[in-house]
């Protein structure tokens, strides 16, 4: 494995960041999860774009342009050899002293690796997911915004320990208010009679690119999609609900609280959603080799 750090090509086992960087000391830093398919990488120029958005709203400034970062994201699949999978793209404040003072540390790390993706089991695409709501809200957007795309995931790993204890596929995270956010690596949406909905960004949802691509899939396919506050009752009432992700892709859900939505199988809008994702990820993308 080739992995890109700070221009350069490392080894598994040579790629090493010190323990000065403050994207440990402090989860300083932002980054973005890209899937590529079939020689294509998905959507780059979007996760591009959040990441430097990200970058911007944390004064994080990332020492290279933006077409440089695209030439070093394909750069690294090609170094590797790969066709498809999954890139990690990351920029840390970089290092500085034991102080949270970012001013100290003169310039950001990036780092690039490009792998094989370990997909949710294929039963999950087929039979649905079980989701349970998290007694740890999402974090809300006078302390830190979940537009950002930080390495400060703890607010997500605690509410996705909470899921795991509890057994199910995904946990679905709630804001200050009560109002549904996202779940704790996708972004959720329902369907009520033949209408999608899903929660707006301003709940507490990370601004996800396969979220992005459910709304062109919605209007293409003519479905109206909404984004309204939600409640767990909503969910709760639905006919239909699925997840979006990078990693995840369009993923039915089928339970949540142990409570059946809908008829308890992935819904027929769900799988023409799921069936369209897959044809975009095969035919569309930047050109890797
Ligand atoms: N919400 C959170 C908290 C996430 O980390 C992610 C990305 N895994 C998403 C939503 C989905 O975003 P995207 O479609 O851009 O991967």
């Amino acid at each position: 494995m080739k992995i890109y750090l700070d221009g350069k090509y490392y080894g598994k086992e040579e790629a090493k960041i010190s323990v000065f960087d403050h994207g440990l000391l402090y989860g300083d830093g932002v980054f973005e999860g890209i899937r590529f398919y079939h020689d294509r990488v998905f959507r780059l120029a979007e996760h591009i774009d959040r990441l430097y958005d990200s970058a911007k709203a944390i004064c994080l400034n990332i020492p290279l342009e933006r077409a440089a970062m695209i030439e070093a994201v394909l750069e690294t699949i090609r170094q590797n050899e790969l066709h498809d999978g999954y890139v990690r793209l990351v920029v840390t404040r970089g290092c500085g002293d034991l102080g949270l003072n970012p001013a100290l540390c003169p310039r950001a790390t990036v780092f690039i690796i490009a792998s094989k993706i370990t997909l949710y089991p294929e039963e999950m695409y087929h039979n649905g997911l079980s989701v349970v709501t998290c007694a740890t809200r999402r974090i809300p957007h006078g302390a830190l915004s979940p537009m950002v795309k930080s390495l400060n995931y703890l607010n997500n790993v605690l509410a996705k320990i909470e899921a795991q204890l509890a057994g199910a596929g995904e946990g679905l995270m709630l804001n200050e208010q009560g109002f549904v956010a996202e779940c704790t690596g996708d972004n959720i949406f329902t369907v009520k009679k033949g209408e999608i909905f899903t929660p707006p960004i301003s709940s507490g949802a990370l601004a996800g690119i396969t979220r992005q691509v459910a709304f062109e899939m919605a209007a293409e396919l003519g479905f109206r999609i909404s984004e309204p506050e939600m409640t767990r009752y909503d969910i709760f009432t639905a006919d239909e609900c699925f997840l979006t992700g990078t990693a995840a892709e369009v993923i039915p859900v089928v339970t949540l609280d142990s409570r059946v939505i809908g008829d308890g199988v992935p819904g027929p809008i769900t799988r023409r959603l799921m069936e369209r994702f897959h044809q975009l990820t095969e035919t569309i993308g930047t050109a890797i080799y």
